[in-house]
């Protein structure tokens, strides 16, 4: 089975292009739906994070509040560091179950939706890298258009990641997600083409 890793910015266009994967047969892996489950209610991840960064990250019903945790991690580095020391290995492990699940299914192709590959140095971990390649202005755009967060957040997680230059030396594929949904359809369907050529 090949073991794709995708990657790419906030709002590149790694959920559209996984989707779509999924569509032709893949099975995805979704990190950051993972690093949500790892630090649910009750968990020992979410007891770590709360003893770390305090109880001022949970909302008043006792889940993690994001955007409040984003607020403290996303200004300094060694508290994102930290936070990543905290969710990393639980996510690698709930990862591995779910890589055994896909192993003993039928698929082809396995693609992890990992948003910070490169910011962690995960490329060894895939048989294939691709990277969703989108301009910041773009991103900045839909994301504030479809989430609404404020372009100026959206410009300073864009900062805290890895820049376009680092993203793209790490690729086997690029994916151009500049145009519309159906130019992004078309390029999907080439990587697949692609992504089975290499599964062989
Ligand atoms: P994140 O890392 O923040 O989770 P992502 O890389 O998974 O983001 P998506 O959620 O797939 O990115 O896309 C970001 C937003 O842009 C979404 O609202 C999505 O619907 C929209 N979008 C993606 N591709 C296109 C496109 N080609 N044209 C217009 N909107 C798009």
């Amino acid at each position: 089975m090949l073991k794709v890793g995708l990657t790419g910015g906030i709002g590149s266009g790694k959920s559209a292009v996984s989707s779509a994967l999924s569509d032709y047969g893949a099975v995805v892996i979704d990190a950051d739906a993972i690093a949500r489950e790892v630090v649910e209610p009750g968990t020992p991840g979410l007891a770590e994070v709360v003893a770390e960064f305090g109880e001022g990250v949970l909302t008043p019903e006792g889940r993690l509040d994001r955007p409040k945790l984003g607020e403290v991690v996303f200004a300094d580095e060694n508290r994102l560091a930290r936070l990543n020391e905290i969710v990393h290995p639980r996510v690698a492990e709930r990862s591995g179950q779910l890589m055994e699940q896909a192993l003993a299914s039928d698929a082809r192709v396995v693609v992890y939706d990992v948003p910070l590959l490169v910011e962690n140095g995960l490329e060894s971990l895939y048989d294939v890298v691709v990277v969703v390649d989108t301009p910041d202005r773009t991103r900045i755009e839909r994301v504030s258009r479809d989430r609404g967060m404020p372009r100026d957040q959206v410009r300073s997680r864009i900062a805290a990641q890895a820049d376009r230059e680092t993203r793209l030396a790490a690729a086997d594929f690029v994916v151009d997600n500049s145009g519309t949904r159906e130019e992004l359809r078309e390029r999907v369907a080439e990587l697949w083409r692609r992504l089975l050529e290499r599964a062989g």
